[in-house]
């Protein structure tokens, strides 16, 4: 029977040794795990933590002794692989009973990340913790019970998000730290803001463009000093400055990495024949940018470690591990924001030519109660129109319109085809017209030229430049407005062409409206009457992100 070894017994490892078993009844399959649990829920750990999941148990999806009774695995927690050998073919494992070897015929490296410890003094503090394993999640409840009574959480990205939220939840004072200028760095500015006032409605405190400097460990309490000189006491420091691949064995045995992440061909195949590996230990290639990065994500893991198992037990015939299009999605308070494919740095460092919109189309029909905007940003490339990414916030409907979106960047749709998209619809679900659809229209609108746009970063110069013309009504310019612009509601433009024309005095025309719909329009009688015009994306409700 065929050896397989795996390294690593949660979300990649566990998908393999479960498939390979489903595949091939003879294989003699290992799992070896140095925790004290397989097939966890790590997604889940900071909803136990903050108390939505009450029972540990529950995030046990599986264990040993389930496996060994529904796949007859040999699944070993408490195994700690400390060195391979891909010539010898044997790992060799430390366990409670000491030192020893186990040989394979094909070994499987689901070995995941670890969070990055930054070089910052103090950082050793017993204050500070991780949220990465079952034992963290459980840490964490303990200092709760044992009345911790502030967090300061360091680092804004989805786990960090996710631990703030639940230390609020649980009544902690929760400051967050972000080195970036906004929270959820992979997130357009433009969409973050709306996140970081819903963290401020959790009583969260959000402080970005600062880092922790040091860590100053007291016997009541850990100062944390920031680069900005302000000193933030707490009970509690949670460290979620990102994750590194957990390779150090694998370097070791000179299997090739790049940057500690393992280098695997389309099946997962590392450069030591026999050796395989899966998930946020390994670099993928992005499949819109192409760039080469770990994508640390629970679905492209799951889905590599089955596919490895095809390509171990029915070589030739399993089907390729795809590129991640790097889909994610968290909830913050009411609001949930979700990305799929690129976002504009990551398209400015590929260099792809690419046009940006921005939309608020209502989740679903406006005389449906509840009707509550989307706010959405896309990326469709500059030649040709393909999608290339996609952001949405919002307070429903988000998941199903970024996981549409994801579908179509796999698909390599264009702007053209989400016109076409057929997608359930009913007042309680969606519009005629779905957001989806929307975003077709508009970015169709803006490549092929009936829509002009302007963007909020535009603003200093447009207004040096240009005439402002509002075309909201007059109550809306009322309740704000930008200095020096001018208001002619949407309705009126018409037949107050004159006047805009006398205010432009040749200058170029550059509209807005709350969210782009209105401003549009009037750009299109703008446009068919002679004026240089253009339209702002998004309207007020984006450019209020950078104001
Ligand atoms: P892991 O699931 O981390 O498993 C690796 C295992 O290998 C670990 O158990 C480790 O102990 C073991 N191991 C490592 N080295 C050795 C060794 N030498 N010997 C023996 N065992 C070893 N992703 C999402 O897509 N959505 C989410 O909502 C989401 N939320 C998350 C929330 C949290 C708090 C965390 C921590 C992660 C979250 N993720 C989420 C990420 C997701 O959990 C990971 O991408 C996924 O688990 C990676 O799978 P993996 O198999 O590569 O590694």
């Amino acid at each position: 029977p065929t050896r397989i070894v795996v390294v690593g017994g949660v979300a990649g490892g566990m998908s393999c040794a479960a498939r390979a078993r489903r595949l091939d009844e003879t294989a003699q399959i290992t799992v070896l795990e140095r925790g004290a649990f397989v097939s966890y829920a790590s997604c889940g750990l900071p909803y136990h933590v903050g108390g939505e999941i009450e029972d540990t148990g529950r995030l046990l999806v599986q264990t040993p002794g389930s496996l060994r009774a529904a796949l007859d695995l040999d699944v070993r927690t408490g195994h700690d692989v400390v060195a391979l050998d891909p010539v010898r073919r044997t790992v060799t494992v430390r366990a409670a009973g000491g030192t020893s070897e186990v040989g394979f015929d094909a070994l499987v490296l689901a070995v995941g990340a670890c969070p990055v410890r930054p070089p910052i003094d103090g950082l050793d503090s017993p204050r500070v913790r991780t949220l990465r394993t079952v034992g963290d999640a459980v840490g964490l409840r303990r200092d709760i019970e044992d009345g911790a009574r502030r967090a300061l959480v360091l680092g804004a990205g989805f786990i960090g998000l996710e631990a703030a939220e639940a230390l609020a939840r649980r009544g902690l004072a929760v400051t967050v730290v972000e080195l970036a200028d906004h929270v959820l760095p992979p997130l357009e500015p433009e969409l973050a803001h709306l996140v970081t006032t819903e963290l401020r409605e959790l009583g969260v405190n959000v402080r970005v463009g600062v880092g922790a400097a040091a860590i100053e460990q007291g016997v009541d309490e850990d100062v944390v000093v920031l680069t900005d000189g302000h000193r933030v006491p707490a009970d509690l420091v949670v460290l979620s400055v990102g994750v590194r691949p957990d390779t150090a064995i694998v370097e070791a045995a000179g299997i090739a990495c790049e940057a500690g992440a393992i280098i695997v061909d389309e099946h997962g195949r590392t450069s030591a024949p026999g050796v395989w590996a899966v998930g946020d230990a390994t670099v993928s290639s992005d499949a819109v940018t192409g760039a080469r990065r770990p994508v640390p994500l629970a679905g492209p893991a799951n889905r590599a470690g089955r596919l490895v198992a095809d390509d171990i037990l029915r070589p030739g015939s399993a089907r390729p591990i795809s590129g991640p299009v790097g889909t994610a999605i968290v909830r913050v308070g009411r609001l949930t924001a979700a990305i799929t494919g690129a976002n504009r740095a990551a398209l400015d460092r590929a260099g792809t030519p690419h046009r940006t919109l921005h939309l608020h189309p209502l989740q679903h029909a406006g005389y449906f109660p509840g009707a509550d905007p989307i706010h959405l940003v896309v990326h469709v490339a500059q030649d040709g129109g393909r999608l290339l990414g996609a952001q949405a916030v919002g307070t429903d409907g988000v998941d199903r319109r970024i996981d549409v979106l994801a579908t179509a960047i796999r698909a390599g749709l264009d702007a053209g085809d989400l016109i076409d998209l057929d997608l359930a619809y009913s007042p309680p679900y969606g519009q005629a017209k779905d957001a989806v659809n929307l975003a077709g229209m508009v970015a169709t609108n803006v490549l092929d030229g009936t829509l002009r746009l302007w963007y909020s970063e535009d603003l200093p110069e447009v207004r040096e430049t240009a005439l402002v013309l509002d075309v909201r009504s007059t109550a809306e310019y009322t309740t704000g407005h930008l200095p020096g612009s001018l208001n002619v509601p949407h309705t009126e433009l018409r037949a107050r062409l004159d006047e805009v024309r006398g205010a432009a005095a040749g200058r170029p025309v550059r509209v807005l409206c709350a969210s782009g719909v209105r401003s549009a329009i009037a750009h299109r009688v703008l446009a068919q009457s002679g004026f240089d015009s253009a339209s702002l994306s998004g309207g007020m409700l984006t450019l209020r992100a950078v104001l």
